[in-house]
């Protein structure tokens, strides 16, 4: 029986749009093997019911039963209303869930940084650099206070009153709001589970730069930290810009109110 139920979700799992269109709601199933279900199944799988979903427009709830002509993918898979919807709630849950797990399976979690209001892996804390904090100690040191931890790695500090389940609910906070809504009052923009997933995925994975040899978070893909020319800062900004590539740079010591 164990075999049979693995087959079937390995199946599921690997034709989850097919399965969804024809089966009964997945949503349905016990606790249990809807978790199975998550972890057997692939972000591509989950993508690809996304674009499905997305691309029959924008289904406006129950009340678009009747309404124009849903335009071209939708439209070849023949999908309703009800099942655009039913697809929508079903990848939701799926990435929810699926954020979870990967919290767990990494052993982290999201904390955010005190000094440059970052969010960052707590399990790669002692891997990632502070530019805000680097910068603080570089300015306290410009003026006389007694030097820190020398050239050791400037990290993240956590906020210790930043709770990642505060944050996820605020993202998701007016959520509740609509669903008892009756479909013409406009619903503020709540992030989707699936959105959620991808920020937090490029804050997690963290890898290494050969080229400026730091860790970095994977959302900072294409942002190295070496830079062959000298960042340009604004007349009272901390903030300035590195010519060579545009990436964001943090002034360390004082900030000058006029250009010299
Ligand atoms: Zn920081
Ligand atoms: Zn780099
Ligand atoms: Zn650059």
């Amino acid at each position: 029986m164990e075999e049979l139920v693995s087959y079937a979700l390995d199946y599921i799992s690997k034709n989850l749009l097919r399965v969804s269109l024809v089966a009964a709601d997945l949503q349905a199933l016990p606790a249990d093997l809807f978790s199975r279900l998550v972890a057997t199944t692939s972000e591509q799988a989950l993508e690809e019911v996304h674009h499905a979903a997305s691309s029959s427009g924008m289904p406006s709830k129950k009340s678009s039963t009747g309404g124009g002509a849903p335009p071209q993918q939708a439209q070849d898979l023949n999908l309703t209303a009800q099942q655009v919807q039913q697809l929508q709630q079903l990848v939701n849950r799926l990435y929810k869930n699926k954020l979870e797990l990967m919290l767990k399976e990494l052993r982290t979690t999201v904390v955010r940084c005190v000094h440059c209001g970052a969010m960052f892996s707590h399990a790669d804390r002692g891997k990632l650099t502070c530019a805000a904090r680097a910068a603080q100690q570089q300015q306290a040191a410009a003026s006389g206070a007694p030097p820190g931890a020398g050239c050791q790695l400037v990290t993240h500090e956590a906020d210790p009153t930043w709770r990642l389940q505060d944050h996820l609910a605020a993202l998701r906070g007016s959520a509740a709001k609509h669903s008892s809504g009756g479909g013409a009052e406009p619903v503020a923009a709540v992030a989707s589970w699936r959105d959620i997933y991808w920020d937090v995925w490029g804050v997690v994975h963290v890898m290494y730069c050969h080229h400026c040899l730091q860790y970095f978070p994977a959302q900072e893909l294409g942002l190295c930290s070496y830079h062959p020319e000298a960042p340009i800062f604004m007349a009272g900004k901390s903030r300035g810009r590195y010519p060579c590539c545009g990436s964001t740079a943090q002034r360390a010591g004082t900030v000058p109110l006029f250009a010299p």
